[in-house]
């Protein structure tokens, strides 16, 4: 137990009724007396009473449902990631509040130890759990917390001696950061998305560079250089004295703290000592991109005193995450692969570089985000064989898809359907032996589904049903 904190944090005000808010207030109703006066729960103005809230009354939570106006003065406010900070009721929250703050914020307060975080637009989940993977490879105590759907702040109270917390955390969480100082953390990549959240691309791109506002001399900052507001942010804690690993898996790099891909092997130079970690052929987690997770998780696990070897061997034994290019089956030599989590273009256009060109029948569509498709139409164009294009999004995405195709004569065939099952059947129809099937949509999945998993979880029941009929 390293939860020595004695801090008093007065009147607590708790905004959401989700998993993050009843967790909060699970946490903060359970410390010794003293440490809080009081703690009050808003759920938001479609909350209503439930068998959660009246558990969370018993334990001596005051909730305040079916509202966003916030009563009274609160000491601190934990706000949680679902309420966007341009909203009404987060602002309401800030009036009423000394300091407001996010769930992982309270986490760190409550526990500062030996933290490494992650963020990004894409890649997140992946680098966080190579890295726990890698720190238990090497026998230590480690947990993904945060973004990952493990609240940190369920971890704080039972944290082993010497344990590390491995928290992936998005733009929405460090937007609600301010005393947050992991020992490494690493930036992956900062493309459009959430921006409706944080109300422009310089406030998601700040807030995704808060996660290395403490860190200083001492610490380690991983950050790409393939992207333009990256590469920005590492010449800004470079400028700060931050000692900087400079990531990339478009070219060898220089520097004494450097992780990249030579002649296809992962390399990791850190304070000018050169960690060969293998060729990429040996990953498990197909893709480019996958190299460069792999890079920046080895990087935290070096920087904190991993061996080599125990690395090299980490990186070998890690297999794929469910709904991450996750391998789902071959049917009548026709490989299917269950991409549900690339909700955006990028993470598309990176998994289609994970399979031969034009062997590939991607399914795209889904919930419209309104994201512009002219890149991802040009991955398509030069990458996959055959398109399907369903749901909300479909008809939008085939007509990209043509306007590119007669622009550049490419051979792609684009296809239309309506629903998820309907993309799959003309998928396995357009598909020849030696292809993947490619569920990759690009888009969210709330026009036909709960979320990402059960539309992933409907694709792979879909595969299955057509390995038993044997077709
Ligand atoms: P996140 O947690 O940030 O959403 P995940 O690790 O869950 O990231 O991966 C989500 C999707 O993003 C994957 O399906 C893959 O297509 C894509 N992806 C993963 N890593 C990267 C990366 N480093 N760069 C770009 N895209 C990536």
């Amino acid at each position: 137990m390293t939860c020595k904190n004695t801090d008093k944090l007065g009147d607590v005000l708790v905004l959401g009724i989700g998993k993050t808010g009843e967790g909060i207030c699970r946490y903060l109703t359970g410390l010794p007396a003293g440490r809080v006066d009081s703690v009050t729960l808003y759920g938001g103005a479609r909350s209503e009473r439930s068998d959660a809230t009246r558990a969370l009354e018993e334990a001596g939570v005051r909730c305040v449902l079916g509202t966003e106006e916030v009563e009274g003065h609160y000491d601190l406010a934990i706000a949680s990631p679902g309420i966007p900070e341009p909203s009404a009721f987060f602002a309401s929250a800030a009036a009423a509040s000394d300091e407001i703050i996010g769930e992982p914020e309270l986490a760190f307060r409550e526990s500062p130890q030996r933290w490494l975080a992650v963020t990004g637009t894409n890649g997140k989940t992946t680098t966080t759990s190579l890295t726990t993977h890698l720190l238990h490879e090497d026998g230590r105590a480690a947990e993904s917390v945060g973004n990952i759907g493990v609240l940190c702040i369920g971890e704080v109270a039972g944290r082993p001696e010497g344990g590390w917390l491995v928290a992936e955390l998005s733009s929405f969480q460090l937007a609600e950061t301010s005393r947050l100082h992991p020992r490494a953390a690493v930036l992956l990549n900062i493309t459009p998305d959430h921006i409706e959240w944080h109300g422009s691309m310089e406030a998601y791109a700040a807030a995704k560079e808060k996660i290395f506002a403490n860190m200083g001399a001492g610490d380690l900052a991983v950050v790409s250089m393939d992207d333009d507001w990256c590469r920005d942010v590492a010449v800004r804690c470079s400028g700060r004295g931050l000692r900087v690993c400079e990531l990339s898996i478009e070219r060898e790099l220089g520097g004494p703290d450097a992780a990249f891909v030579r002649g296809g092997e992962l390399v990791v130079r850190l304070g000018g000592v050169e960690h060969d970690l293998g060729c990429v052929d040996n990953l498990r987690i197909r893709g480019s991109h996958n190299w460069e997770n792999a890079l920046a998780a080895s990087a935290l696990a070096l920087f904190v005193g991993v061996d080599e070897a125990v690395v090299a061997r980490g990186l070998t034994g890690f297999n794929p995450i469910e709904h991450r290019i996750e391998p789902c089956g071959e049917v009548a030599g026709v490989h299917f692969v269950n991409d549900s989590k690339a909700t955006n273009t990028d993470s598309v256009e990176k998994a289609l570089t994970a399979f031969a060109p034009k062997s590939i029948v991607v399914m795209l569509g889904g919930h419209d985000k309104g994201t512009d498709l002219m890149s991802l139409a040009e991955a398509c164009c030069r990458e996959a064989r055959v398109a399907v294009c369903f749901g909300a999004a479909g008809p939008r995405i085939a007509d990209a898809l043509e306007a590119e195709v007669k622009k550049t004569s490419s051979d792609l065939r684009v296809v239309r359907a309506d629903h998820l099952r309907d993309a799959f059947d003309a998928a396995v129809a357009a598909a020849v032996p030696g292809n993947t099937v490619l569920l990759s949509p690009a888009c969210s999945s709330f026009d036909e589904f709960k979320n990402m998993a059960e539309r992933g979880r409907l694709f792979k029941s879909l595969v299955a049903e057509l390995a038993a009929r044997g077709e």
